[in-house]
Order: C-alpha cells, then sequence, then structure tokens
C-alpha cells in the first residue's frame, strides 16, 4: 500500500486488510483515508478511526504533525491521490472482466444488478452504494479484491470533466450508458452537452472493448459517434427498438416484479426481475448485453435478476395500519427528475388498490433543473393523466407549477414544506389506498415518509 502511494510510514502500521473513509463505518484492521470533503475534514476523525481499530491512518503532510508520535500513519502529498494511486495499483494487479456503468439515471440499478448477475457466475465486485463521484470511484477500486472475476463500478457526474479522469482509473472491457435524460441540466445548456459529458466513459475503455448503448434513447447516434471516434469498434445497442442487438420481445409488468423476453444477441432470454416498471426493463437489457460480452453464463446470470431488490428510498414498498386495514407507501423519497418521476408515477399505476383504495402521488420539488424547472415540473401533470393517479399531493416551490396544472379533483393539497404537507396527507390516506412519494434528496420527502411510517 505504501509502495503503491509513495507513502513516507510513520510508526509500525499492521497490515491493511479493507480501506475505509469514514470512522463510523470503519471495520477494524482498516486503513483509513483522511479525505477533505466539503463539509468535513478526515484528518479531523483520524484519532477516532485509530480508537476504532483502523490499522494505519493515510494523511497529508501538511497536516501529518498533528498527530502523536509513534501513530501509524502513512503520509502522502495529497489524500485523494493516494487513494487513486492505491485503485490504479489494484486495477493493475487485477484480472477481472470490468464494467464502468454512466447514464442520468439507473446507474446503481444497473450496477446493483450486474453485481448479482455476474456474482451467479464468478466473484464479483461492485461500488458501494452510489459511490461514484471524485472519491467514491477511487475508493470502490481500491477495494478491487485480487482475485475478483467481475469488478462493476459506477461513474456519475455534474459537469463536464468529470467522468474521463475517473474512467481512465477504471479501465473498463465495458462501458455502459444507461440513458441521457434532462438531470442536472443547471450545470449544462443542452441535452447535447449531458450526452457529450456521458461519453467520456468511452475515454478510458481497455483496447478491444465494448460500449453498451441504449437504442432507444434519442442521443443514441450521437453515443455511438463519440464511442466510434475514441476507437471502440464493438458497440452492443439495447432496448425495444427494432434493430437493438438486445431487444426486448415481451414483457409482463406486474406491481412489484417483471417478467421479460429479450433476444440477446441471437440468444433468447427469459427472465424476471424483482423491481416493478418498464424502466428496470429497460436497464436489464443493458445488464445482460454486458453479462453475454464478458462471457458470463446467461442462465445464471437471468436467474440471478430475479433476486434484485429496490434500494432504500428507490421505491421499497411500507405497509401503514391505517383505520379499518392496510395502506400501502412506495418509498421513492431519494432522489427525483423527470424521467424518474414519470417511472415512478407509471409503477404506481399499475400498483393494485384496495376495494375503495386511491392512488396518490406526494410529490416533493425536482431540483436542479436550471431555468426550465417550473416547466419539468408542471409537464408532470400529462404523466399524472395518462396514469390516472387519483389525487396528488405537491410540496415545495417549484411543485406549485404542477399544482396550477392541475385539474381540480386531483388536487389533493400543496405546501411549501414538507413538515406541514404530511399532516395533509396523514388526515386523508384511507385503508386501500396506495401511496408513492418522491423528490429530490433537497425536497425533504425522506423525513415525510419517515414520519408516516411513525405515525401509522
Ligand atoms: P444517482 O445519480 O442518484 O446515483 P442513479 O443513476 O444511480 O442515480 P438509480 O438509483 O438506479 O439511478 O435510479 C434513480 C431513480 O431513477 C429511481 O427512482 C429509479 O426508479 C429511476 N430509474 C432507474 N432507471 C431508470 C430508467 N432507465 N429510466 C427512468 N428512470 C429510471
Ligand atoms: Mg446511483
Amino acid at each position: 500500500m505504501q509502495a503503491a502511494m509513495g507513502a513516507d510510514v510513520h510508526g509500525t502500521p499492521a497490515d491493511a486488510t479493507g480501506i475505509s473513509i469514514d470512522s463510523r463505518t470503519l471495520a477494524p484492521g482498516d486503513a483509513f483515508f483522511a479525505i477533505a470533503g466539503e463539509n468535513s475534514d478526515g484528518h479531523a476523525y483520524v484519532a477516532k478511526a485509530l480508537d476504532a481499530g483502523a490499522s494505519v491512518a493515510v494523511v497529508a503532510r501538511e497536516k501529518a504533525d498533528a498527530f502523536p508520535e509513534g501513530a501509524p500513519l502513512l503520509v502522502v502529498d495529497d489524500v485523494l491521490d493516494g487513494l487513486a494511486a492505491l485503485g490504479r495499483a489494484a486495477r493493475a494487479r487485477s484480472e477481472a472482466g470490468i464494467v464502468a456503468v454512466t447514464g442520468s439515471v439507473g446507474k446503481t440499478t444497473t450496477k446493483e444488478a450486474l453485481h448479482i448477475a455476474l456474482g451467479a457466475d464468478g466473484q464479483t465486485h461492485a461500488s458501494a452504494a452510489s459511490y461514484n463521484n471524485h472519491w467514491g470511484v477511487p475508493l470502490s477500486l481500491a477495494r478491487l479484491p485480487r482475485e475478483a472475476r467481475y469488478g462493476v463500478f459506477e461513474i456519475g457526474m455534474n459537469h463536464p470533466g468529470e467522468i474521463t479522469p475517473l474512467v481512465r482509473m477504471v479501465r473498463p472491457q465495458v462501458a455502459v450508458v444507461t440513458t441521457v435524460e434532462p438531470v442536472h441540466i443547471a450545470q449544462f445548456s443542452s441535452i447535447e452537452e449531458i450526452a457529450d459529458a456521458k461519453a467520456e466513459i468511452f475515454d478510458g475503455v481497455e483496447p478491444g472493448g465494448a460500449a453498451v448503448l441504449n437504442l432507444d434513447n434519442p442521443r443514441f447516434p450521437r453515443l455511438k459517434a463519440a464511442a466510434e471516434a475514441r476507437g471502440i469498434a464493438r458497440i452492443v445497442s439495447f432496448g425495444e427498438s427494432a434493430g437493438a442487438d438486445v431487444r426486448l420481445k415481451e414483457a409482463a409488468l406486474h406491481s412489484y416484479c417483471s417478467v421479460a423476453v429479450a433476444d440477446v444477441m441471437g440468444m433468447p432470454v427469459t427472465f424476471k426481475v424483482g423491481m416493478p416498471g418498464r424502466h428496470i426493463v429497460q436497464n436489464m437489457l443493458a445488464v445482460l448485453a454486458t453479462a453475454k460480452l464478458l462471457g458470463a453464463d446467461m442462465a445464471l446470470a437471468a436467474l440471478a435478476l430475479s433476486r434484485l431488490k429496490p434500494p432504500p428510498g428507490r421505491g421499497v414498498p411500507l405497509q401503514l395500519q391505517v383505520r379499518g386495514g392496510q395502506a400501502t407507501l412506495l418509498d421513492e423519497s431519494y432522489n427525483a427528475n423527470p424521467a424518474s418521476m414519470r417511472a415512478a408515477l407509471d409503477v404506481l399505476s399499475r400498483t393494485p388498490v384496495g376495494p375503495r383504495g386511491r392512488r396518490i402521488a406526494v410529490l416533493g420539488d425536482m431540483l436542479e433543473l436550471g431555468v426550465d424547472g417550473e416547466a419539468h415540473h408542471a409537464g408532470l401533470a400529462e404523466a399524472i393523466r395518462v396514469a390516472k393517479i387519483d389525487q396528488v399531493y405537491c410540496c415545495g416551490p417549484l411543485m406549485h407549477a404542477l399544482w396550477q396544472a392541475l385539474p381540480s379533483e386531483r388536487r389533493g393539497g400543496y405546501a411549501i414544506h414538507a413538515t406541514h404537507l404530511e399532516p395533509m396527507v396523514a388526515a386523508a390516506i384511507r385503508a386501500g389506498d396506495t401511496l408513492m412519494v418522491k423528490g429530490s434528496n433537497g425536497s425533504r420527502m425522506g423525513p415525510l415518509v419517515k414520519s408516516l411510517a411513525e405515525r401509522f
């Protein structure tokens, strides 16, 4: 570890058995990297990390004097650079089939599904949670076990230029772009610019590698051209459109899962996926394409997808005990943008309700949409009509645009703050209702779900 980072050793560190950047979740034996973040500096937690059993702390030279004589330290010029060097070393010694996943939505879903599908064939390492940024990617890469057969890495971005250095570290054989949608559009002048920023994922693809691209997305030709311009000859398309290399042939969309048949480069594959929604089935086409490209056992991969479950805040169903029976709450509070909002409304439209039960959407602001923010909110009215949602509760300044666009019979209630909306929703819930709660993280829909769950 010290050699990979060119670090100076202080004290007598034990061999590290893992890597951590958070003293609260550190496992004994982990090396603790003191990363400086936006809100806190890891150097303030070195003592805590060592108390918790860290084998060594990796710290910056300019801050190293602050620690007691004899403390086990690896001293580097820059801790993040040290982590990246360790990531590169882990990659260099690995013989795994490596996948990088980016896209406006669906990265984590696709990454988790690849974890399960490739894991059915051989030892698979995948990024934790949504660890997809300038520290998440090197951390995930540094954790790649030497003996892993497959490695799956999520790569995200908020600005142009962020993906290139990350994917050059990961050096995937397969680069997946799930889809290109108006997300973080505030930082971009057009959707084409977003597509170009996603196309940076091709910068790090290994010679002879492949790009897996969504043929149903209008930005497909642009991404394909960008991949080819970087010398990637193998483009595998997925989708429902005619001519896709991995094509959806049939899908039965149920409330909590789907059953589908795909043609995977000439091979018929039947699969079940343990999360609802057409959008999830679409992501699975990218998973099957990748599994095929890496030579994994397709029958085992397809079988494994039935085990996919929604991560916290991404559609987990909760049962509420209300007067006279039960109501169901689909917790989508982790995040929201126009694409994932429409997908969640579609899932709500397919979720059953009890006798006299209603479909209720509780929607918080979708943030970071820039000058078109209000139009994106008002634009959901049509999706709500098509999905036949009975009642809509809107929360936040931007959601006021949707509130105004809704016909009066669908209007449930409006509030600026989630704390004011919660009692209105609570008073309205009846036995048999199904609610779906979704908004950007900053819109505080998570706490709203929590207080509803505590109330009932
Ligand atoms: P983040 O940038 O927050 O890490 P992500 O790209 O990892 O997001 P997921 O966590 O997989 O995305 O999904 C985010 C939301 O988008 C969820 O609500 C999910 O249901 C929805 N979603 C996933 N895939 C698609 C898709 N292909 N089209 C539309 N919505 C999708
Ligand atoms: Mg994610």
